[in-house]
């Protein structure tokens, strides 16, 4: 007997990676082992040269086969084993290294829109919804969207064993949240990256209101106007950072330091999300603040009082890639902590 083992990988495509997967059948018994595609057709190698390697770096099951098959999560590698120029999860392992004595968790919450051919899902063909104001944790017909796709990854990904802490309804219909972690990096991204294929996946399968299949979007800003835009806010502590309250101040501190290089590298678009209006700090100021989601980087209000725990960093959009983003965080913070002592 065989399973299949689909194997999937983070793509060439700029100024925004896709996710691609292909099915191998592996025999019982056996591991799913290094495999290859044709990165031509993938922004990912010229046509003369176009063989990348897929090396696995975390195996779950499948909850949509089911059974004994697999996902694969994988990293891409040049035909002599190194990273490829494509790969950011190799320099997100670095940095993750280096500052492990700092053992630093993520919990990152991917907030993403349904679509329905053009439009989001649940909106009139013409003209626009009632204003945002009831849909962020609504209930009911006249304001959910989409809710048996929600609830399908989410038991989808609690049987693939993912660090999936919960989901919500977001502001604007049609938009929702799930959030993995707390736990480090690069496993949280790899497995950010297996919940969204995952989510892509499972969505395929639904047909919204006019039989049209839904689709889902990691679009910053799906809809302009007066819209929420979609992010993905990164919740992170260094163990110094869960004991006492100074070096999530310190954390805080030191992101504003290195501000622009972070927005320059949390997802394309940022500066149409980033507006200052609809719970956002603007692109080209930094802030942070108790309780303040208008400020970049949030101080959890039970963090105040237990005088320890963690931040949140509000900038990253949801179409960001999350190997980039924890890696940035971990080197910003981790060179501040250092330097401190
Ligand atoms: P919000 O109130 O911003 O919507 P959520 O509940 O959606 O917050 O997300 C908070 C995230 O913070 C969760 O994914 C949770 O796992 C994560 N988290 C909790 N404690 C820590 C910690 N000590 N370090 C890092 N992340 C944490
Ligand atoms: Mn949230
Ligand atoms: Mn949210
Ligand atoms: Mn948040």
């Amino acid at each position: 007997m065989s399973y299949i083992a689909e194997y999937i990988w983070v793509d060439g495509t700029k100024p925004t990676a896709k996710l691609r997967s292909k099915a191998k059948v592996v025999a019982d018994g056996d591991e799913p082992g290094i495999w290859g595609f044709d990165g031509s057709s993938t922004n990912q190698a010229p046509g003369n040269a176009s063989d990348v390697v897929l090396s696995p770096v975390l195996v779950i099951p499948d909850p949509v086969r089911g059974g004994d098959n697999k996902l694969v999560m994988t990293e891409t590698l040049l035909p002599d084993m190194t990273p490829h120029p494509s790969n950011t999860r190799a320099g997100c392992l670095a940095a993750s290294e280096k500052y492990k004595k700092l053992d630093t968790w993520f919990g990152l919450e991917q907030e993403y829109t349904f679509f329905e051919g053009i439009k989001p899902l649940g909106w009139p063909d013409n003209g626009f919804p009632a204003p945002q104001g009831g849909y962020y944790c609504g209930v009911g017909a006249d304001e959910i969207f989409g809710r048996p796709i929600v609830n399908d990854h989410l038991q989808a990904c609690i049987d693939a064993g993912l660090h999936i802490a919960g989901i919500n309804a977001e502001v604007m219909p049609g938009q929702w949240e799930f959030q993995i972690g707390p736990i480090g990096t690069p496993r949280v991204a790899d497995e950010l990256w297996l919940a969204r294929w995952l989510l892509y996946r499972i969505a395929e399968d639904y047909k919204g209101d006019s039989e049209i299949s839904v689709s889902v979007r990691l679009d910053p800003k799906p809809v302009r106007g007066d819209w929420n835009g979609a992010g993905c806010h990164t919740n992170f502590s260094t163990n110094q950072m869960r004991e006492s309250y100074e070096p999530n101040i310190a954390a805080a501190e030191a992101l504003g330091k290195k501000h622009d290089l972070h927005i320059a590298n949390y997802g394309a678009g940022i500066e149409g999300r980033l507006t200052g209006a609809h719970e956002t700090a603007r692109f080209d100021q930094f802030s942070y603040g108790v309780s303040n989601r208008g400020a970049s980087v949030r101080i959890p209000w039970q963090v105040e009082r237990d005088r320890k725990g963690y931040i949140e960093d509000r900038r990253p959009n949801a179409n960001c890639d999350p190997y980039t983003v924890t890696r940035l965080i971990v080197e910003t913070v981790g060179a501040a902590a250092t330097a401190r002592k």
